[in-house]
C-alpha cells in the first residue's frame, strides 16, 4: 500500500510499505481522511521527540473498518470509525492511576506504531469509536484534536462568568475557543497573528497582536474587562513570547494552561507566580475524552466542518504540508484522503 514515510528530518517520501495486519485486539482501518497536525510538521522539520526513523507519520484519522482481530468485540468490517492515536499500556503506574494519557510505555500512531498517512492503518479497538453515517470523514478525523482541546479546557477549570484568553490562532487555538464558546463564560478572547484564522473562532473576541504590535498587551487587558484579569489563559502557540506574556495577563490565582509544546527554555517570571499565586498547569493528550469528543463531532452548532479548508489526495502530500505549514491566510485544517477513494479539493 502507499504510505507517507519520514525517512529522516526533512525527507518525507510517498512509498510502498506492507499493509499491516491487525493483531488480536486491533482493527485494520481503511484510511478515509487523515489530517495534517502541527506536530507532524514539527516531526518532519526536526523530529523534536526523537522518533525512531523511518516511520509512517500521521495520527489524526478516521476510516472504514476493513478487518478485525480475533478478540475484537463490537466492531465489524464496514463500520465507520474515528480513532485516537494514544495507546496506553494499561500496566504502568500512570495507567493504573487512571492516567493512561501519561503512560510511560504508550504506543502512538506515527511514533512507535505505523501512522495514518497511509491507505490503511491498525488501531487497538478500545481506541476506536463508531461515528454516525453521514459524518464528513475529515470531521470524524477531528476526534483526537477535539479530545485534547476538551482536556485543555478542563485543565483551565473555567466556570460560567469566567474570562478566558486563548493565545494562538492555529487549528488548536481556534478549536479551544470554539469549544469554550459553549461554556457560557463571561468572555472568550483569542489572540493571534492572522485575521483569516482568527475569523474561524466563532463566539470569541479576536485580537490580532501582530497588527497591534506594542499595543497588544493593553488591548488584551482591556478585553478582559478588568485590567490584567483573565481567570485562565490557554497557551496554544509554541513561542517563548506567548509563554511569557500569558502569566502577565492572569488575575491573582489565575491559571496558565500550557497546551503547546514550547521548545527550549522559557522565560516565565516566577516572582510573579509567587506573589500573585498563579498556577501553571500542563495539558498533553487527554484523559478519556474520546466519547465526549465523538459526540461533539456531529453537533451542528459547532460546525466543525468549517475548519477543514483543504482536501488533497495522498499523492499531493507536499502541497498538503505546504498549506498546513505556510498558508496561514488561506488554510486551517488540511485533510489528506487516499486517492483510491477519489478525493478532490
Ligand atoms: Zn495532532
Ligand atoms: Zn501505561
Amino acid at each position: 500500500m502507499r504510505a507517507l514515510v519520514l525517512q529522516s528530518p526533512g525527507r518525507l517520501e510517498l512509498t510502498d510499505v506492507p499493509r499491516p495486519s491487525p493483531a488480536h485486539d486491533q482493527l485494520l482501518v481503511r484510511t478515509e481522511a487523515a489530517l495534517v497536525c502541527t506536530s507532524d510538521i514539527n516531526d518532519v522539520r526536526r523530529n523534536p521527540f526523537g522518533i525512531r526513523l523511518p516511520v509512517v507519520i500521521g495520527h489524526e484519522a478516521a476510516g472504514t473498518v476493513a478487518a478485525v482481530g480475533r478478540d475484537v468485540r463490537g466492531f465489524s468490517p464496514g463500520d465507520r470509525v474515528a480513532t485516537h492515536p494514544v495507546h496506553p499500556c494499561g500496566r504502568c503506574d500512570s495507567c493504573r492511576a487512571g492516567m493512561g494519557h501519561l503512560c510511560s510505555a504508550m504506543e502512538h500512531f506515527g511514533v512507535n506504531m505505523q501512522g495514518t498517512f497511509a491507505e490503511h492503518y491498525v488501531a487497538r479497538s478500545d481506541r476506536a469509536r463508531i461515528v454516525p453515517r453521514g459524518l464528513d470523514w475529515p470531521v470524524a478525523a477531528l476526534a483526537e484534536p477535539v479530545s485534547v482541546c476538551l482536556e485543555a479546557l478542563a485543565q483551565a477549570r473555567v466556570e460560567a462568568a469566567d474570562r478566558l484568553l486563548v493565545i494562538g490562532d492555529g487549528p488548536f487555538g481556534v478549536l479551544i475557543a470554539r469549544l469554550a464558546s459553549r461554556l457560557d463564560l463571561a468572555k472568550v478572547v483569542i489572540a493571534g497573528r492572522h485575521d483569516f484564522r482568527l475569523g474561524f473562532a466563532r463566539g470569541a473576541v479576536p485580537v490580532n497582536v501582530r497588527k497591534l504590535g506594542e499595543k497588544a498587551r493593553a488591548a488584551l487587558r482591556a478585553e478582559s474587562v478588568r485590567p490584567s484579569s483573565y481567570d485562565a489563559v490557554v497557551l496554544a502557540a509554541g513561542t517563548r513570547e506567548a509563554a511569557s506574556e500569558g502569566p502577565a495577563l492572569l488575575r491573582p490565582k489565575g491559571r496558565l494552561v500550557v497546551f503547546s509544546a514550547v521548545p527550549g527554555s522559557t522565560p516565565i517570571d516566577l516572582f510573579d507566580v509567587h506573589v500573585r499565586e498563579l498556577e501553571i498547569v500542563g495539558a498533553c493528550n487527554d484523559q478519556d475524552r474520546l466519547d465526549e469528543a465523538v459526540k461533539l463531532l456531529g453537533d451542528d452548532s459547532l460546525r466543525l466542518g468549517e475548519l477543514i479548508t483543504h482536501r488533497l489526495p495522498l499523492r499531493e502530500y507536499r502541497e498538503a504540508f505546504r498549506l498546513a505549514e505556510q498558508a496561514r491566510e488561506e488554510a486551517m485544517k488540511v485533510a489528506i484522503m487516499p486517492e483510491e477513494h477519489g478525493a478532490g479539493r
